[in-house]
């Protein structure tokens, strides 16, 4: 299951009093019609997977400087979905960035709570670790670090970039730091993208830490450097990003792993 998305909507035509709503201390989940016990799962998770990642990521959540809470909208159905967002036919899940931080999804997705809900806290929550940097991360960083922010990804996108890298259709490293609208790549690029830009990011924290891997994210920003960001990450272990990308693309089963 794979979530479309870079991930800005608008909620323009939607008013907030329709909705009922469900607060807990990071979230407000809102939601229409009597049926609770779905939001109330989505509250919940939502708080666990809040403090999962943080934790994850090394931070201390009551830590956080940032006090505005995110909206989770639940959408009846993927008509209202698509509808209220703009999204593309594929899309299951957004997350817009601005003011007003919110994650749209559809309550009739039976992946919402296992996927969806956790890519897009993922999004939202790196982007508030990075701050001024994440303005202009690249489409990769964002939604790798968004992908490992669920779990169950990894022996479906080693098997697609196996093969990608057999059959020639892997984007060499320099490319994918180039992609900037992943939508608007092919069906089959598409998840070629998404498997990289995974494997990529859980390459470089496996390695070299999450906390080197924020830096290497700001210095990437800052600079524009995809070497430089590379060679500080890694300490001159590497001196190049073609050294690395080797190691990466080594580092992937070379048989198929059985789902
Ligand atoms: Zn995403």
């Amino acid at each position: 299951m794979f979530i479309f998305v870079l991930c800005v909507f608008s909620l323009g035509a939607v008013q907030e009093a329709q909705w009922f709503k469900i607060e807990t201390s990071r979230f407000t989940v809102y939601f229409k019609g009597k049926e609770t016990l779905f939001p109330q799962k989505v509250a919940r998770q939502a708080e666990s997977d809040n403090s999962r990642l943080w934790r994850e990521w090394g931070y201390e959540e009551s830590a956080r400087t940032d006090q505005v809470k995110y909206g989770i909208y639940l959408f009846d159905n993927r008509k209202d979905y698509l509808d209220a967002t703009g999204r593309s036919e594929w899309s299951q899940s957004a997350a817009s960035y601005g003011d007003f931080r919110r994650i749209a999804g559809r309550r009739d997705s039976k992946t919402f709570l296992k996927s969806e809900l956790p890519h897009e806290i993922g999004h939202l929550l790196f982007r508030e670790m990075l701050g001024a940097a994440s303005q202009s991360l690249p489409a990769w960083i964002d939604e790798g670090v968004a992908l490992m922010s669920e779990s169950g990804k990894r022996k479906r996108f080693e098997n697609v970039l196996r093969d990608a890298i057999q059959s020639g259709k892997a984007f060499p490293l320099a490319q994918l730091n180039l992609i900037r609208k992943p939508n608007d790549l092919d069906k089959e690029s598409l998840l070629i993208f998404y498997a990289e830009s995974w494997s990529f990011v859980d390459f470089l924290t496996e390695r070299f830490g999450k906390d080197r891997f924020i830096r290497f994210c700001k210095s990437l920003v800052k600079n524009g450097n995809l070497d430089l960001a590379l060679a500080e990450i890694s300490s001159g272990t590497y001196p190049t990003a073609q050294s690395i990308e080797k190691q990466w693309k080594y580092s992937i089963p070379k048989k198929p792993v059985q789902l």
